[in-house]
Parts: structure tokens; C-alpha cells; sequence
């Protein structure tokens, strides 16, 4: 019997698996055709200042709405657009559509009262891209975008530590924009290294904001922090939850806070409603 269940056991996984397989093909072939269907959302998240109120920056996350599998979250289908090339394609129309609409809160909210930044996600392997560099640019002019009001995140377990990557990261600091290293502490990236790289803002990752409790993992946060602020970059709290969280990332004077507790990503009529009417 425990032979039978054995076996049972493994017919399911070996299902489940080539089912996940399947999946995965379904999707690799969807998503070419996803860009021209319009069906990628971006939705954005606010960020905001030490005591809550401010908004300072507004983070753009993508979302594909299949068209029979529903909503599909950007872990599941960025490491498939990386395995091709495709991760270009999608990430330009990324930096295209944010551009877009940070151009017209621009032009609704006078510029001189826009005091936040629009940050996008950018994969690693977009820095193979060789004309990643004089896309952001152009869009950037295009669309009259203050260069310093625009970020570009990388996360740093995606980040491999080629030369290649930095002189791509240091020729796109030239262009003015913002660099930042999301999920910061979680990769392996050796501290030493880190001023090589043209980060000015730092995102702590939100298992640091999550496991932290009064006496216990608090002091890993703080540690995190004071690393971060004694090399002068700018911090960015990720996924604060709760009243407390944000208290104790106030204690730490993080400069800018992103997570549940002030806004979940949502579309941009809910931000707007929110945070800029
Ligand atoms: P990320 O850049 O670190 O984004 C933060 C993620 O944490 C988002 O997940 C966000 O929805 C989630 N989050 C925000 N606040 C909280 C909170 O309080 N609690 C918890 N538990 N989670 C919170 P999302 O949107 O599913 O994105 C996952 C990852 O996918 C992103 O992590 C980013 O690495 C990647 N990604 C998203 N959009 C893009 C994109 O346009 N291009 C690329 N290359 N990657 C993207
Ligand atoms: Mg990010
Ligand atoms: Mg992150
Ligand atoms: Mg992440």
C-alpha cells in the first residue's frame, strides 16, 4: 500500500510538473503577442516621506491581464520574458509608458508643485541591450521628464558584477537619471564593491522592515540602515505593513517609505484620487 501511495505520489508530482512545463510554453508564446494586444498594465505604488503624508515617489510595477489566465504577476512571467530576448522589447515599453504618464502629471500638476520621482524596474540583461542608453535618453527629452526625477531600480541578486554593468549603470547616471538597488541585502553583491557602482538610493529589502520586532530582528534594519546612510546613499523602506513598521522606520529616518500601509500598487485613477487631487 505505502508502494501504492508511493507511486500515486509520484504520478502527481510528475502531473503537476509537466503541467507547470506546460504553463510556461502557453506563456512564452502569449507574451510576444502581449505587447500589441495592450493587455500590460502598469500599475504604481506611492512612496512617501518619514511621517506618511508627502508623496515623494511613485514606483511602476507591471502586470500582464491575460486573456483566459487573468492577472499575472511580474515574478512569474519577467524571469520567461529574460530567457529571450523579449525582456527589450517589454522593458522599453515599460520605460515608455511611465515616461508617458509621468509627462502628463507634469503637465496637469503644474511642474514646479510635482515634488516625487517615478522609478521603473529595469532586468539586468537590459543592460546588454546596446540601445537601451539612447532609448531612456530620447524618452526622456521626448517627453520633458526632469532627468533627476527618473529612476531606474535593479535588483541586486539580478545584478552580476561584470564591468560591462558598470560602465552601462555609469553611462546612464550621465544621462541624469536616478539609480537604485532594490531588494538591497538580500543578494550577494560584496559591500566592497557597491561604491563602484553608480547607486545614489538604496532599497531595503522588506524582509528587513518585516521581521524586525522591538529588541529582536530590529537590529538587522538598523544595521542596514546606518550602512547605508553612513555612505550617503538615500534609503528607501520596502513593504511596511503596519503602524508599528512605519514607526520604527521613522525612528530610523529612513527618507522615503513604500509599502501596504500607505498604498498598495493600484491603477493610476487611484493614485491620482489619492495622492494628487
Ligand atoms: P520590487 O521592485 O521589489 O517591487 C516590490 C514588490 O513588493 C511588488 O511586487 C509590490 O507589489 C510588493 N509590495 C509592495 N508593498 C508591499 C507590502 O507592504 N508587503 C508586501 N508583502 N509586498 C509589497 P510585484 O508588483 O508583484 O513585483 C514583483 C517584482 O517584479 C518587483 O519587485 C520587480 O523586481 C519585478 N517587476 C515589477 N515590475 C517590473 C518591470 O516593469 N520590469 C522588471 N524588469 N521587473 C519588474
Ligand atoms: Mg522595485
Ligand atoms: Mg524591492
Ligand atoms: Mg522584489
Amino acid at each position: 500500500r505505502a508502494k501504492e501511495a508511493g507511486r500515486n505520489q509520484a504520478q502527481y508530482y510528475s502531473r503537476n510538473f509537466h503541467e507547470q512545463i506546460e504553463k510556461r510554453a502557453r506563456l512564452e508564446t502569449d507574451l510576444s503577442k502581449a505587447i500589441d494586444d495592450d493587455q500590460f498594465i502598469l500599475h504604481y505604488q506611492p512612496q512617501v516621506d518619514v511621517d506618511g503624508k508627502r508623496l515623494v515617489g511613485i514606483e511602476a510595477l507591471i502586470r500582464w491581464q491575460h486573456p483566459q489566465l487573468g492577472m499575472i504577476s511580474p515574478d512569474e512571467f519577467i524571469p520567461i520574458a529574460e530567457e529571450s530576448n523579449f525582456i527589450n522589447e517589454l522593458g522599453r515599453w515599460v520605460i515608455r509608458t511611465a515616461c508617458a504618464q509621468f509627462s502628463h502629471w507634469l503637465e496637469r500638476f503644474n511642474t514646479a508643485e510635482i515634488h516625487f520621482s517615478v522609478a521603473v524596474n529595469l532586468s539586468a540583461k537590459q543592460l546588454k541591450d546596446k540601445g537601451l542608453i539612447d532609448y531612456c535618453r530620447d524618452c526622456i527629452e521626448h517627453y520633458k521628464i526632469p532627468p533627476k526625477r527618473f529612476e531606474l531600480e535593479l535588483t541586486e541578486s539580478n545584478l552580476v558584477s561584470s564591468l560591462d554593468a558598470v560602465d552601462t549603470l555609469n553611462e546612464l547616471a550621465e544621462i541624469g537619471v536616478e539609480l537604485a538597488l532594490d531588494d538591497f541585502g538580500t543578494g550577494y553583491s560584496s559591500l566592497s564593491h557597491l561604491k563602484a557602482y553608480p547607486f545614489s538610493i538604496l532599497k531595503i529589502d522588506k524582509s528587513f522592515v518585516q521581521s524586525a520586532k522591538p529588541g529582536q530582528d530590529e537590529c538587522m534594519l538598523k544595521a542596514v540602515c546606518a550602512f547605508a546612510k553612513s555612505l550617503n546613499y538615500k534609503t528607501v523602506a520596502e513593504g511596511i505593513e503596519t503602524e508599528q513598521q512605519h514607526k520604527l522606520c521613522a525612528e530610523l529616518n529612513i527618507d522615503r517609505l513604500q509599502g501596504y500601509y500607505f498604498g498598495r500598487p493600484s491603477e493610476v485613477d487611484v493614485i491620482e484620487q489619492k495622492w494628487l487631487a
